[in-house]
Parts: C-alpha cells; sequence; structure tokens
C-alpha cells in the first residue's frame, strides 16, 4: 500500500511533466461548455487502445454474424454520421479529421456509444425497441460524440490515476507495464463502461444537442429522446444506456432551457 503510493505520486507527477495536467479540450460553442480538465494520459494512446478495442469487439460481432446486417440501418446511420461530423470543429478543429467509423450490432441491448477518436457503435435494439426517429438518433449521437471530444473518458482514466484504483491501467497506457496491448482485453470496459459523472452528461448534452441542431436535426427530439428512455426505464427492459446516462426530469428540464440557444442553429440549419 505505501510503496504503492509512492509509486502512484511519483508516476502522477512524472504524467503531469510529460502531458500538462489540466486543460480543456474543446471549445465553448454557443452552449458555452468550458471546464478544465486533469488530464495525465495523452489522446494518443487512449484512441489507440480505442482503435484496438473496437476492431476487437467488429471482429466479434463479424464472428457471430451481427454486424451491419441492417443496411437500411446502416445507412441512416452513416447519413447521420457524415452530417454531424463537420460540426465538430466548433468544438474541436481536429476532430473532423479523425478515422470516424459508424457500425451497427444487431442485438436487444438499448445502448450506443462513441470511443476516444470517433469510432461509433449502435446496437439496433435501441433504435427499433424505442423506435427512434432520425432527430433521436442524432441527438443520441451527439451527446456520445460529444463525451469522445471532451475526452470523458481520457479524464476518467486520469481521476482513476490520482484515486490509485486503477494504477495499472495508468501504468499499461503510459507503456510502464506491458504496454496499450495489454489494455485491449479490458479495454473496453475501461472505455465503453465507464461511468460518467453527472457534470459530463451535462457538457454532452449540451455539446450534443449543438451538434444536432448545426447538423439539422431538431433539438426539440432531445426531450421526447429522454422520455421514450423514462418510460423504457418503467417498462420491462432497462435501457443499458440508462446505467451510464441518468434519465429524469431534472435532465429533460436542462436540455428544456437549451432550447432557445439551439434552436436558432437548428432553423439556420434547416434553411
Ligand atoms: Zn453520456
Amino acid at each position: 500500500m505505501f510503496n504503492n503510493r509512492i509509486y502512484s505520486a511519483v508516476f502522477i507527477s512524472l504524467s503531469l511533466a510529460a502531458f500538462g495536467g489540466c486543460k480543456t479540450t474543446t471549445s465553448g460553442g454557443a452552449v458555452g461548455v468550458k471546464g478544465s480538465q486533469l488530464m495525465l494520459v495523452s489522446s494518443q494512446q487512449l484512441e489507440q487502445v480505442a482503435a484496438q478495442s473496437y476492431n476487437k469487439l467488429k471482429a466479434e460481432a463479424e464472428q457471430k454474424g451481427v454486424l451491419n446486417q441492417d443496411r437500411a440501418m446502416l445507412e441512416r446511420l452513416l447519413t447521420i454520421t457524415n452530417r454531424i461530423k463537420p460540426h465538430t470543429s466548433t468544438f474541436r478543429s481536429d476532430a473532423p479529421s479523425w478515422k470516424w467509423e459508424t457500425n451497427i450490432i444487431s442485438d436487444k441491448q438499448l445502448n450506443a456509444f462513441c470511443m476516444p477518436g470517433g469510432k461509433i457503435i449502435f446496437y439496433s435494439g435501441l433504435i427499433n425497441e424505442l423506435k427512434l426517429t432520425d432527430d433521436e438518433v442524432a441527438i443520441v449521437m451527439g451527446h456520445e460524440i460529444a463525451h469522445a471530444l471532451r475526452e470523458h473518458s481520457r479524464e476518467q482514466v486520469s481521476q482513476a490515476m490520482v484515486a490509485n484504483t486503477t494504477i495499472n491501467v495508468g501504468a499499461a497506457l503510459l507503456g510502464l507495464g506491458g504496454g496499450a496491448a495489454d489494455l485491449v482485453g479490458s479495454g473496453y470496459q475501461a472505455l465503453v463502461a465507464t461511468k460518467f459523472s453527472r457534470t459530463d452528461e451535462t457538457e454532452a448534452d449540451q455539446i450534443g444537442l449543438e451538434l444536432s441542431a448545426r447538423a439539422g436535426y431538431d433539438p426539440r427530439a432531445g426531450v421526447s429522446l429522454w422520455q421514450k428512455m423514462m418510460n423504457g426505464k418503467s417498462g420491462q427492459r432497462s435501457p443499458e444506456l440508462l446505467s451510464s446516462h441518468p434519465a429524469d426530469a431534472t435532465r429533460i428540464r436542462q436540455i428544456e432551457k437549451l432550447l432557445p440557444t439551439v434552436m436558432p442553429l437548428y432553423e439556420t440549419a434547416r434553411k
């Protein structure tokens, strides 16, 4: 324990020296998200792990015959990705040139995510069971992309390193252990099962709403989406998305409060 703490202190000061510690990953946009963030691993390291985890997930889905089976749904998702992608430049100039990818896995899970570097997965259950409209899909996608733009996973990994709970994850990321390859097995969990904080969730709602509005998707769908999520929760199946994305009246009220800011962007985009 004691040794661990010394190791951890040395490790963190080295990392701080290497990566500069607190900074912000995005510009404010119309919604004005600009909190400073503690970052102890580099974007490149996390993106490398994300890309490997993503490829592993795709390969497993391919093997099971559940990757991109619904061509029409894939086309819908690609259209929405391509419309949102250029507007990521509002928040960070490097994002439009990320190696974006969108895939669907046929599965009853009501879930979706965007890994660091723009690697998107939708589970068909989310769209089919909640009967999501394109506007609602765009809200989910915008929200998940916002987590990637703000690098919330990187922030979570960094905070966990400070808390000394995933020191091995941190060490592996920094190449102090066996290198990034060690993380691929657990990488999916580390990057996707990350439980984002309420602040992260609010930031992702704000940025996501602006992204979908700028791409010409109706931001009012943010309200109907989370209402569907809440109703799904009381029904038979609880959306997996809800375990990391609590849907409640507060969240919907915050979205409603943002509508006057983002509706003009949507109206301009529709012209
Ligand atoms: Zn979220």
